[in-house]
């Protein structure tokens, strides 16, 4: 991967290289740190890169630097004009990923919360696909547990929690998975290593709740609006049995990275007819034209780059 050529670093945007830490940081002895993946979309026709839902990405930022008790002296409209920024620096001319970084930068010993000083960082990459096999994944259940909000809240992108998503995803590559789905410690289907889950049965689409130890995704939104304002779905957010996808007429993942992924296979079991449903290829269509803001309905979700601030403020 080539790395970023600058990154924004406490409110100023320096070359990548100067955006360093030392060994001793808090946040990478101690996993306290919070994160955040945004995408932005180039879109050729417009010569326009799109950012998709930045704000309410920020605000999901904020909101798992609160779960840390960080104190951070920046508002939601500072870290989008923040990113903004970078991004006209790097002037990326196509597809990217973005990585807002909220971290302890202490550089002491001794693990707490409090009476740290949190930093920020942001910086961006050209990115295409995150899972190849986004027409049909075939997944494993994993053996390990999803992390539960009395031991490390999932609701919120804290880094030290991501230690369980890479056993999950490491485990379910190593035996030749493309990824994995993970249960609750009550036994219900949770998500993948960095995706939330849906199945489709007898037409209504059931994902599972917040309260089933999931991130709260900005995709997830995003999937309630499309399918029930656009293809006529019921959704519903209720705990999933591990075998229900069994049966399930369509699965599918949805994430930032992930877009929207159709789950062909469980355990070597088919869902559906095996291959990607008609749900999930009309969700795809419909989700690809909206991200790249080729549907004018949702053009509000996704900010131009290349712009004036003033339309920056409206996005
Ligand atoms: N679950 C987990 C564990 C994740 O890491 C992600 C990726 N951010 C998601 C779900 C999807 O969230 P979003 O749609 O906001 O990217």
């Amino acid at each position: 991967m080539a790395l970023p050529n600058y990154a924004y670093f406490d409110g100023r945007i320096v070359p990548y290289s100067e955006a360093k830490v030392g060994v001793l940081t808090h946040a990478l002895n101690y996993g306290t740190a919070a994160f955040g993946g945004v995408r932005g979309y180039w879109n050729s026709d417009e010569e326009q890169l799109f950012v998709f839902r930045p704000h309410d990405h920020v605000k999901r930022f904020l909101q798992s630097a609160k779960l840390l008790c960080m104190d951070l002296p920046y508002t939601e409209d500072d870290l989008v004009k923040g990113m903004f920024d970078l991004l006209r620096t790097e002037g990326h001319r196509a597809d990217c990923y973005i990585r807002p970084l909220a971290f302890m930068g202490d550089e002491i010993i001794g693990v707490r919360l409090h009476n740290l000083h949190p930093s920020i960082s942001i910086v961006s990459i050209p990115f295409g696909r995150y899972v190849e096999a986004e027409e049909g994944v075939h997944v494993t259940i994993s053996s390990w547990r999803r992390v539960d909000d009395n031991s490390i809240p999932a609701r919120g992108k804290i880094a030290g929690a991501y230690v369980n998503s890479a056993f999950i995803k490491t485990d379910a590559e190593r035996a030749g998975f493309d990824e994995a789905l993970v249960l609750n410690q009550d036994g219900h289907l949770s998500e993948g290593s960095a995706e939330n889950l849906y199945i489709v049965r007898n037409g209504v689409v059931a994902t599972p709740p917040v309260t089933d130890n999931i991130l709260e995704g900005i995709t997830r939104r995003t999937v309630f609006t499309l399918l029930r304002d656009e293809l006529g779905f019921e959704v519903v957010e209720r705990p999933i049995d591990r075998t229900e996808i069994y049966v399930a007429d369509e699965a599918f993942f949805s994430g930032t990275g992930v877009q929207i992924a159709a789950i062909t296979r469980v355990d070597h079991r088919p869902i559906g007819s095996g291959k990607m449903g008609p749900l999930v290829s009309d969700l795809r269509e419909l989700y690809f034209n909206v991200v790249r803001g080729k549907a004018q309905k949702y053009r509000h979700w996704c900010a131009p780059v290349y712009e004036t601030e003033r339309e920056l403020a409206k996005a």
